[in-house]
């Protein structure tokens, strides 16, 4: 088994993830601190709007989760709009949900306008559940969002499909029935990224790989961004540093108490050819899990492998457990993949807000953006916009989720010391279901 993310192996000819090495120069109009999704997408949008922008990654541009993901393209959000309600009122849980729906589009958009070969499709995203209890909760909350106005122009959006329908989607009877979201897409997170890249590069920013961002200072009205490689003075400062925010840099202690990482793991089988993964995927959409501990799987995209993520047990490698783990939740769905040889497993970090909401804040005139919750090939690149937007002014409708700082978490600087815990936890309740309702 490779050790390494299957898109880096498959990226289209010519392309590239890595940049050259550049000097930080000694000041610019935009310094963006992390370059993933978010940052580039931030950096363009300055960019294009005449701002001289320095981008600075500790590591080669995209070795975040940019290029680690499942590239599942939801623009998901983790509360049920009825708990949003509950809390924010109706017209908040609408625009939560809305939201959703217009970051995903413009993605799609973006990427057709940008012809940024990158596979993108809307296969739709089947959301299956692991009880009868599950698939009840789920109709429920999808009735709820036909109500939706963004979900009702489209049609049928969301649509319920009973345990008798599913094989026309997911050829499982492991699913007691699902949700399938219809206009959910998926592309090659890899050549999205490199497609992304070289436009910024295109546009003449400056990005300054293998730079570790250490500490961010007042120097008059201006930032002074200070790093083991020289130091650059900008008019404004962007973090987005997401879920590789990290413990040992001074900067980042405001950002780090109010976001959780939480590792991933993915695998990818060997090619088990196009017509077995057709018989598996009918539509080839991708799906989800309702477990605690919840699985996602799509095809690759060229059709011929199968790619499953979930929660990983490790820090740095994938360990035997984590891949047991998710080779037997694959099995478990597909009994047919139980002699299939795993090519490739990887990990990276996903990272969530107390309240499990994307967030875009500011704080002592630095803008923050993150929390995307395991969905930001969607989100990451549209709040990167939208922090971008925010510096030039030109945004005639913000966010719903630029606001105040997310709430602190207590007893927590970083160090996600609880999720081992929590990790057990699930695990031991989904053993349970599983027990009680594999049919
Ligand atoms: C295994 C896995 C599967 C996923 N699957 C999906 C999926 O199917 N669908 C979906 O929507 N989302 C998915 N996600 C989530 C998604 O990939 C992320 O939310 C998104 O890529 C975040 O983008 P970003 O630009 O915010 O951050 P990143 O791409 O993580 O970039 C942050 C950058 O900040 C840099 N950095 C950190 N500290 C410093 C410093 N001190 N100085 C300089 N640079 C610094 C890092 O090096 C990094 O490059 C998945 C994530 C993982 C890990």
């Amino acid at each position: 088994m490779k050790l390494a993310p299957y898109w880096w192996s498959s990226l289209n000819e010519g392309e590239s993830i890595e940049s050259p090495d550049a000097a930080l120069p000694e000041e610019a109009d935009c310094v963006v601190v992390g370059s993933g999704f978010a940052g580039l997408m931030a950096a363009l949008t300055l960019r294009r709007h005449g701002r001289s922008v320095v981008v600075i990654d500790r590591t080669q541009p995209g070795l975040g989760a940019a290029t680690r993901n499942g590239g599942i393209c939801s623009g998901n959000i983790r509360i049920p709009h009825g708990e949003l309600t509950e809390k924010g009122g109706r017209d908040y849980a609408d625009q939560v949900y809305g939201e959703g729906v217009e970051a995903r589009q413009d993605l799609a958009r973006f990427i057709e306008e940008e012809q940024i070969d990158c596979a993108y499709h809307q296969p739709g995203w089947f959301q299956g559940a692991m009880s009868p209890a599950d698939f009840d909760r789920m109709s429920r909350e999808a009735e709820r969002l036909q109500t939706v106005s963004e979900y009702q122009a489209k049609g049928h959006e969301i649509r319920i499909v009973g345990r008798d329908d599913q094989a026309g989607v997911i050829n499982t009877t492991r699913f007691h029935g699902g949700i399938l979201r219809e206009g959910t897409g998926a592309f090659h997170p890899g050549r999205f990224f490199a497609g992304l890249l070289k436009l910024v590069r295109g546009e003449g920013v400056v990005i300054c790989p293998q730079t570790i961002v250490r500490l961010i200072e007042d120097e008059g009205s201006r930032k002074r961004i200070l790093t083991d490689r020289g130091s650059v003075l900008a008019g404004r400062v962007l973090v987005t540093t997401n879920a590789y925010t990290g413990r040992d840099q001074g900067f980042s202690r405001y950002l780090r108490r109010r976001l959780v990482p939480v590792q991933s793991a993915i695998i990818v089988t060997e090619d088990i050819g196009e017509d077995r993964v057709r018989s598996l995927f009918p539509q080839l959409s991708s799906f989800s899990t309702s477990a605690n501990l919840s699985a996602y799987c799509r095809p690759t995209p060229d059709g011929r492998r199968v790619l499953l993520g979930s929660r990983s047990f490790d820090r740095l490698e994938p360990s035997r457990r984590t891949v047991d783990f998710l080779k037997s939740t694959l099995h478990g769905i597909f009994p047919d993949l139980g002699g299939a040889v795993i090519d490739y497993g990887w990990l990276g970090n996903v990272a969530f807000t107390q309240n499990h909401l994307p967030t875009i804040f500011e704080h002592d005139k630095v803008i923050y953006v993150g929390g995307y919750a395991g969905s930001g090939t969607v989100w990451a690149r549209w709040l990167g916009r939208k922090a971008a937007e925010k510096v030039l002014a030109t945004s005639n409708r913000p966010s719903v989720f630029d606001g105040a700082p997310p709430p602190e978490i207590p007893l927590y600087d970083g160090n996600p010391w609880f999720m081992p815990f929590f990790n057990g936890y699930f695990a031991i309740r989904d053993a349970i279901n599983e027990r009680r309702f594999r049919p």
